[in-house]
């Protein structure tokens, strides 16, 4: 976590124990300063206060709008063949479509016009991918979407996107926004869904009416100051830490694409966000290639899970038209506000020599 995050949450968890819905001083502080996390998270992210829903994290708030808006509007709902499981299985539970995506892993929009319809209540694509780092056109999305279903909510998951864009502004246009303090130096397990225009959706979780009935339990004040600092320090240093960090990102695919053949980077056409590179190696399988690279102090994703002892594919590289085997090659590597030139050097060295190791037993085999 960033250290402005530790300066706003240790002060509230060492001892803050005040619950912010009761009536005595220790509650009104709560109140006060849950009050002040909810106004400057609302301005960060271009809302009003009472547009800000509190939740534990992404998942929780791509469920509740994907779920939330189908519990009272009924209707279809549609999201992008790449969202987030937590956009997908929701939609799946509610026996909604997917849009397929180009092999950048942008969503096509001639397809989304076909399943554009008046039943539709609720279309969710997110505004940058979390294993190749596409960024979509959400404006754009969200004007098709207003235009041809008129009573649909656009929803967008933007749990990659404040480090590194402006959600406020690219945004601007959705009617559901969702955001988690982890992906931007906060805590884990806190996130929020912005809920603009009026939007209507009813609560997963009922009990003492919190979030103005949108989402009940005890706010976790000091994760909720957590991701206030986060989103405040993320903000005001945004543009310099993107220049930073897209540099070295650069820098360490640059030295493993000299450093090795067969190597391709995965949606390079693509508008992507600064900290994320997706890389496919021939001949390699990204399972093996993530326990080579953690025994030299590298950790990065395959993007794969495991089910019933099989790999299974990433779902976005199979929607972005990617065999099998291809999709199973591949790993992505993030980087954070922190990252140096020392960690991207040692870490494109590490999957050179990985790569190399893997693919002469590969061979010797
Ligand atoms: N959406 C995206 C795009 C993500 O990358 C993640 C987490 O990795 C989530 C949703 C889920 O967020 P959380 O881990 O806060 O539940």
């Amino acid at each position: 976590m960033r250290p402005e995050v530790l300066e706003a949450m240790v002060p509230h968890l060492a001892r803050g124990y005040g619950n912010p819905t009761g009536a005595h001083s220790e509650s009104r502080r709560a109140a006060a300063l849950l009050d002040e996390a909810r106004e400057q998270v609302a301005s960060l992210l271009g809302a009003e206060p009472g547009e800000v829903v509190f939740t534990s994290g992404g998942t929780e708030a791509d469920n509740l709008a994907v779920k939330g808006v189908h519990a009272l509007k009924g209707g279809r709902a549609v999201c992008s063949a790449v969202e987030h499981q937590a956009v997908t299985a929701s939609v799946v539970s509610i026996q909604g479509d997917a849009v397929p995506v180009d092999s950048e892993g942008v969503v096509d929009l001639n397809a989304l016009n076909t399943v554009m319809g008046p039943d539709v209540s609720l279309v969710s694509v997110m505004l940058a991918n979390n294993e190749v780092g596409t960024i979509q056109p959400v404006g754009q999305i969200a004007k098709v979407v207003h235009e041809l279903a008129p009573g649909a909510l656009f929803h967008t998951d933007a749990v990659q996107a404040p480090a590194w864009l402006d959600v406020a502004e690219l945004a601007a246009d959705a009617d559901l926004v969702s955001v988690s303090a982890h992906k931007m130096g906060g805590p884990q397990g806190v996130g929020a869904l912005v809920v603009r225009n009026g939007a209507e959706l009813l609560p997963l979780l009922e009990g003492g009416g919190q979030e103005r009935g949108r989402r009940s339990g005890t706010p976790n004040l000091a994760g909720i100051l957590g991701m206030a600092a986060a989103l405040q320090v993320a903000t005001s240093t945004r543009s310099e830490t993107v220049e930073r960090v897209k540099a070295l990102r650069d820098r360490m695919v640059e030295g493993i694409l000299s450093g090795l053949e067969g190597v391709e980077e995965t949606g390079r056409g693509a508008d992507r966000l600064a900290n994320i590179v997706h890389l496919r190696f021939q001949g390699v399988e990204s399972e093996e290639l993530v326990a080579l690279l953690d025994e030299k102090g590298v950790c990065v994703s395959a993007g794969a899970s495991c089910s019933s002892g099989a790999m299974e594919p990433s779902h976005v590289l199979m929607a972005m038209g990617f065999t099998r085997s291809e999709a199973n090659s591949g790993v992505r590597l993030s980087l954070g506000w922190n990252t140096t030139e020392a960690d991207v050097d040692a870490a494109g060295e590490a999957l050179v020599t990985v790569v190399e190791r893997l693919r002469h037993v590969r061979v010797g085999r």
